[in-house]
């Protein structure tokens, strides 16, 4: 069974600590979510565990099957089974989406065997055609270039399609709410519900409720000012859709959060 293990993470950009210490565990099979106001570290925590140069690990560990991650490559990271959806998914003009997929997956083949020749290509548009059809996309889709030009809703599709081809054994989904209409984010969330089973762990991270109406959570953490300060089950994010952050606040203010 994989594991994500993160041990009093410390993080920060420039001068700045964003990051305070936090730990956290996430297993296959188990879905998580992180809400929190916006500007906690949210989305510092998701680039620091697939390895964003601009942060820097001040302390703690994050460990994947017993494998301490923090001196690896994105792309390393990436191969060992571990995906991030970005909140703000680049676009690269040129190259389109079934190329990138393909070329991901042939990366993925190729660090398990370095003699693999790729998968087929017959076989590969079978797949990809497969993951498109779950995700209602519109085969035209695969002959675009990735996010370029792509509404909020397509590159999020977009970015759920990888993580099908890809197959990760930990998904990481930022703010993957965000710009989405309710139709788009019912597709998506379905597409996740689909993936979601004993061979994947998810963390949700997001700063409204909603999603998690979709994407029902085993485990929700609040965030607030780098460090988690609440966890709970599935009610806890109902509790934060009806009286809001500022409870929490109060608790921490307080001194008298977990
Ligand atoms: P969230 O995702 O919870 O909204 P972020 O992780 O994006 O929060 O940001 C946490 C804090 O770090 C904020 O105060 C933000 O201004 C700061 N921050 C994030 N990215 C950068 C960056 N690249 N350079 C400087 N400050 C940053
Ligand atoms: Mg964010």
């Amino acid at each position: 069974m994989s594991e994500l293990s993160i041990r009093n993470l410390r993080v920060g950009i420039g001068d700045k600590e964003i990051l305070k210490g936090v730990s956290l565990d996430i297993k296959q099979g188990e879905v998580h979510a992180v809400m929190g106001p916006n500007g906690t570290g949210k989305s510092t925590l998701a680039y620091t565990l697939m390895g964003h140069p601009a942060y820097e690990v001040l302390a703690g560990e994050v460990c994947f099957n017993g494998v301490n991650i923090l001196d690896l490559e994105p792309d390393e990271r990436s191969r060992m089974g571990i995906f991030l959806a970005f909140q703000y998914p680049v676009a690269i003009p040129g190259v389109t989406v079934a190329n990138f997929l393909r070329t991901a997956i042939n990366a993925h083949r190729r660090s398990k065997d370095p003699a693999d020749k790729g998968i087929p290509i017959p076989e590969f548009l079978k797949m990809m055609r497969q993951k498109m059809e779950m995700l209602k996309m519109d085969p035209a889709f695969a002959g675009r270039y990735l996010n370029d030009g792509f509404s909020g809703g397509e590159k999020k599709r977009a970015e759920i399609l990888q993580m099908a081809v890809l197959q990760p054994e930990i998904a990481i989904l930022d703010e993957t709410d965000s710009g989405l209409d309710i139709d788009a984010l019912k597709i998506v969330s379905e597409g996740v519900n689909t993936l979601r089973g004993p061979h994947l762990g998810v963390l949700v991270i997001t700063h409204y409720q909603r999603i998690l109406n979709y994407i029902k959570p085993d485990f929700v953490h609040v965030m607030m000012d780098g460090r988690i300060v609440e966890s709970g089950g599935a009610e806890l994010a109902l509790h934060l859709e009806e009286q809001g952050y500022d409870w929490v606040r109060e608790k921490v203010t307080n001194g008298t959060a977990q």
